[in-house]
């Protein structure tokens, strides 16, 4: 994918994360302050924004964008959280006109690491990071496969679901949602929802 099919393939994922306004309100109102859809909504508005009317030469330039906007209008926990999933991937990762599969997985790979170094949440916290974590190795394991982008990239998606499924099961240790203890378990994770529907819409947008 070249720098402009990114930035049309996240215009897109942009506009689907505005229109979860209310669904991702809706979660985290049951285990946690009711915020998350606001912020996420507010983030990606400012990201079809930014990415609207450029022309990046290289796809690291549509990442960098993506990152510093959400850091930038987001605010709060989770602007820096998905600041670092956008932005963290791509710090000293070689410019590139061109992304194919295995790049898309070394960059999030590394943003993984990055944001659980800097969280230091681990799977089933009941967190993003559970949802992230096997979309992440998903797209790892279809490059070492040698599977095509589509391919991978629905791989992602359907791990990243599971993983939100998962988080359903756990108990919270970071986040509001820790007061909740057992009265949690049962109700899914705002951020991990978030997560599932950024991964689920990029694989739309390339198999479409
Ligand atoms: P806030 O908690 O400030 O209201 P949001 O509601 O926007 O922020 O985001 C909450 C989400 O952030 C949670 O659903 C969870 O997925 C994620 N989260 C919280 N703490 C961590 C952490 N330490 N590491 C990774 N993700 C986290
Ligand atoms: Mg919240
Ligand atoms: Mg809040």
């Amino acid at each position: 994918m070249n720098a402009r099919q990114v930035q049309q393939m996240f215009l897109c994922v942009a506009e689907k994360m505005v229109a979860s306004e209310e669904f991702l309100t809706e979660i985290d109102n049951k285990i946690g302050d009711g915020d998350h859809g606001i912020g996420m909504a507010i983030g990606f508005k400012g990201v079809y924004q930014e990415l609207e009317n450029k022309t990046y030469t290289y796809v690291n330039e549509v990442f960098h964008a993506i990152g510093m906007t959400m850091l930038c209008v987001m605010g709060g926990a989770s602007g820096v959280l998905f600041g670092t999933v956008f932005i963290s991937g791509i710090v000293n990762y070689p410019e590139k006109k061109e992304f194919v599969l295995e790049d898309f997985a070394n960059i999030y790979v590394k943003s993984l690491n990055a944001l659980k170094k800097r969280g230091k949440a681990q799977v089933g916290d009941k967190t993003m990071i559970d949802a992230l974590e096997p979309a992440c190795l998903g797209l790892k394991k279809a490059a070492e496969e040698g599977k095509s982008l589509h391919e991978g990239f629905a791989y992602a998606a359907a791990e990243a679901k599971r993983g939100m499924e998962y988080t359903k099961e756990c108990k919270a240790r970071f986040g509001r949602a820790k007061y909740y203890g057992e009265k949690a378990i049962g109700l899914q994770d705002a951020g991990a929802t978030s997560v599932y529907l950024i991964f689920q819409a990029m694989s739309d947008w390339v198999n479409e």
